[in-house]
């Protein structure tokens, strides 16, 4: 099937002609023309296959033949958790609205805010914003969304998982009459939150899943390497630095801290690297996510700030020097490589205090997980069992085996391991209470 069949204006086909993509993929073929009835969507498809332009092209599909509920409101909104993801989205929207008269802005954090009134001023049809920002100039009268035909949530579960519940609420409503379309996607949406904060902004959606998460990623090569200490991780981490053909290479620490020190600790062995986390000034944000794109670095070391949605073709390595603490970040993280059908590596460090995380993401990839071991680096931690699982393998023993005469040395010290303090992150999640942005200097007023 190609993109004509799609019955798109002739604009937009011309737009992807020029992108260079000859026929839509999975989620494309089944959320555009789902999209384009005006019914709610609600989608997920793995990482890297094109979800963007499955709801810019219905979008922009819309607002090319609707005439606008209103001459000043915008006419769509895209939110998106993080300043990086939303800029990308609109350099998409960008190219696929060459050839047409709209106007698009960014409303983001950390940028300044009378810049911002002056854009919405000129009454945008298009706006991508991060929810903070946009809720504040909607808060202050700046702008209203009373004629929002589209509000489209890419990666609608992170900006749950962040803490913005109200702010998307509060934009809901809005923008709440019976001509308003939603649609919500992203890799990771079979959480109970999601779910329930769909009732609340889609009416009667269009349920499209492609594939699942737990249908393994085949263009991502996925090992797990057992590790004892940080030291240890160190070293394996400069090991497969040394022998791993590398383009490109995203790794990922818990906390800023951890990304600031690795950066500088690669820095001491001669290793050039970039570190981003959200406490940087957003203009040093944007130099070190433009270098990095442009391929003038090879290794960025940074949080889950970077886990979501960013499009870098030629990141081939990733690397979980720490577990992320919510197994579905693991999902999105790896999908920063083996996009759009090339190949990828992710190789994930668990050390003791990753365990926990390991155990989750276990559990949720339902894959048997083989550990790969490098010569002369085999570490000698082996697990951690947990309680439960301990007195189950009690009875299951005969038949898988379980090695009873050597305890892994780390049960012994247990009681010392306190999850709950590493892997906190760069965004620590709260799934419970999403009531607050839990990493403000992310998100937080800087201007
Ligand atoms: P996702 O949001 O699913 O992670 P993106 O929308 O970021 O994926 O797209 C991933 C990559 O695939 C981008 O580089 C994009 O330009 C490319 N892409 C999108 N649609 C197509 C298509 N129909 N054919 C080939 N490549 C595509
Ligand atoms: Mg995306």
């Amino acid at each position: 099937m190609a993109f004509t069949q799609f019955n798109l204006d002739s604009r937009l086909v011309r737009a992807i002609e020029h992108m260079g993509f000859e026929k839509p993929t999975d989620i494309q073929h089944q959320a555009i023309p789902a999209a384009m009835t005006g019914q709610d969507v609600i989608a997920s498809s793995k990482t890297g296959s094109g979800k963007t332009l499955a709801f810019l092209l219905p979008a922009m599909q819309r607002l090319i033949k609707n005439r606008a509920l209103s001459k000043k409101d915008p006419r769509v909104l895209i939110l998106t958790p993080t300043r990086e993801l939303a800029k990308q989205v609109l350099a998409h929207l960008k190219a696929i609205s060459a050839g047409t008269q709209f106007k698009c802005t960014l409303i983001l954090g950390g940028e300044n805010f009378n810049d911002q009134v002056k854009a919405l001023d000129k009454n945008p049809e298009f706006i991508v914003a991060t929810p903070g920002r946009l809720a504040d100039h909607l808060s202050k009268g700046l702008f209203y969304l009373n004629g929002l035909e589209l509000l489209i949530l890419d990666e609608a579960d992170r900006m749950l998982d962040l803490g913005f519940a109200p702010q998307l609420k509060q934009i809901n409503e809005a923008a709440d009459h019976r001509k308003r379309q939603t649609l919500m996607f992203s890799a990771t949406l079979d959480h109970g939150q999601v779910e329930e904060f769909a009732k609340d902004l889609l009416k009667k959606p269009k349920r499209i899943a492609i594939g699942s998460i737990t249908s393994e990623h085949v263009d991502i090569k996925q090992r797990f390497v057992l590790c004892d200490h940080l030291d240890h991780k160190q070293q394996l981490l400069e090991h497969f630095l040394q022998t791993e053909t590398i383009q490109q290479i995203i790794i990922f620490t818990a906390t800023r801290a951890d990304t600031e020190r690795l950066a500088s600790e690669l820095s001491a062995k001669g290793i050039t690297s970039v570190a981003l986390s959200g406490e940087l000034k957003q203009s040093e944000r944007n130099r070190i996510m433009e270098s990095f794109a442009k391929g003038q670095q090879k290794i960025l070391v940074t949080t889950d700030l970077a886990s979501r949605g960013l499009d870098l073709i030629n990141v081939s390595h990733v690397i979980n020097f720490d577990l992320p603490k919510h197994a579905e970040e693991y999902i999105h993280r790896i999908g920063r490589t083996g996009r759009a059908g090339t190949k990828g590596d992710a190789i994930s460090f668990i050390g003791p205090k990753d365990w926990a995380s390991y155990l989750n993401i276990k559990a949720l990839l339902q894959q048997e997980i083989e550990f790969s071991q490098v010569d002369g680096m085999v570490a000698k931690f082996s697990g951690v069992k947990p309680k439960k699982a301990a007195k189950a393998n009690v009875a299951d023993n005969k038949t898988k085996q379980v090695q009873k005469k050597k305890k892994p040395a780390a049960v012994k010290t247990k009681k010392k391991i306190i999850f709950s303090d590493i892997n906190t992150g760069d965004m620590p999640v709260m799934r419970k209470k999403p009531v607050k942005v839990i990493d403000e200097s992310d998100f937080k007023e800087q201007d």
